[in-house]
């Protein structure tokens, strides 16, 4: 499929490959700089204004590219991640490979072929000699799969000085972009007990596992799924051996909260949990990840906004609601945000990765649409 205004399926697949067949996981720095080095090639090609920020916490660098045009007004923040799950190696398991209507290749969907569109819309400005009516910044990370550690100020502070943002992180089931996120908390839970010999002194032991599982009990409970709050004991260990009364045990928690209320009210009753056991001591660390991606007025004519340019091309966009964080989580609270705006597709994080050819083309359209029409 082509047409004669800058979308050619091909182009863009051929595109998507070079950054895909260059392996980014988030663990290898080098990797990941390998991969901001070739993006800061592609935009310094067409006058892209490129600062590159050094990564901090082992993790590789953040790439800024602002639109040669716009002055230093408020405009468009785009955020997209450059480092993948998969490890150096991947490509050789799951070489970019294309079969009927589906390519294949390790991050082509989460998100790759997002960021790539992104890329592609503003070479299609460039190339046409056209300017958005906004400034626009890309921001691209090397550090979103673990949480955005070293990138989230750079995130927070961004979003504070742009008027939207938009997120390619790839489409939802059917093409629909993403209007909420949950936040996430994390916890891990360290119970000691008092260590005996599980024959001659049972009395004198007290089980941290014992303990452990009553505390899974109450935490799991917590989950309410009308409330949309979910609670995952996802990890335990503990004891030594049978015939020993463990002294320690521990647990690893994830929560998934809808609104900030909620994980203002949820996140404290975790960190103070308290023994049944007198004997038994719980300590109790970690807490909020990523804050709750809310939707807001604003957001919501963001999104009315894109449901309308989607409309131009055939598109019936909905704004669905997703359990997954993203650097929209960082950026939503803070200015009127909207994610899901990459690729179709499908496996993300597995050796399934995939994305569907024949929509891209029409998803490039409504990126470089979208930047061309806000103001
Ligand atoms: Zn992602």
């Amino acid at each position: 499929m082509t047409n004669n205004s800058g979308f050619d399926t091909q182009e863009i697949l051929g595109g998507i490959r070079e950054w895909v067949e260059i392996e980014s996981p988030t663990d290898t720095p080098e990797a990941t700089n390998r991969m901001a080095d070739k993006v800061e090639a592609d935009f310094a090609a067409h006058g892209g204004k490129i600062d590159r920020i050094a990564g901090t916490q082992g993790f590789g660098d953040c790439l800024k590219v602002r639109t040669p045009w716009g002055g230093d007004g408020k405009g468009i923040l785009v955020l997209s991640h450059i480092d993948t799950v998969h490890p150096i190696g991947t490509l050789e398991r799951l070489p970019f490979r294309v079969e009927g209507d589906i390519a294949y290749g390790p991050g082509i969907f989460d998100m790759k072929g997002g960021a790539y569109l992104g890329f592609h819309a503003f070479r299609n400005y460039c190339r046409q000699g056209k300017e958005t009516p906004l400034p626009i910044t890309f921001l691209f990370n090397t550090d979103e799969e673990m949480c955005s550690r070293s990138s989230r100020d750079l995130i927070i502070a961004e979003a504070h000085k742009h008027k939207y943002v938009l997120v390619l992180e790839p489409a939802r089931d059917g093409g629909n972009v993403v209007g909420a996120r949950k936040g996430t908390a994390r916890f891990v839970l360290d119970i000691q007990g008092r260590p005996a010999h599980s024959g001659s002194r049972h009395a004198d032991g007290r089980s941290a596992i014992k303990e452990l599982a009553r505390q899974i009990i109450d935490i799991e409970s917590m989950t309410d799924y009308e409330r949309e709050l979910t609670v995952n004991v996802g990890v335990i260990s503990g004891g030594s051996r049978p015939n020993v009364i463990p002294e320690f045990a521990s647990a690893e928690v994830d929560m998934r909260l809808p609104t900030k209320a909620l994980a203002d009210e949820m996140i404290p009753k975790v960190a103070g949990l308290k023994s049944y056991d007198p004997d038994v001591t719980i300590k109790v660390s970690g807490g909020a990840e990523r804050p709750p991606f809310e939707q807001t007025e604003a957001g919501v004519a963001l999104f009315e906004h894109a449901r309308k340019v989607g409309a131009e091309l055939g598109m019936n966009l909905e704004a669905v609601k997703a359990g997954g964080a993203s650097d929209a989580n960082f950026a939503g609270p803070i200015t009127p945000a909207l994610d899901g705006l990459g690729v179709n597709g499908d496996g993300a994080h597995t050796m399934n990765e995939q994305i569907t050819v024949s929509l891209l083309a029409q998803r490039a359209e409504l990126f470089y649409r979208l930047l061309g029409s806000l103001e």
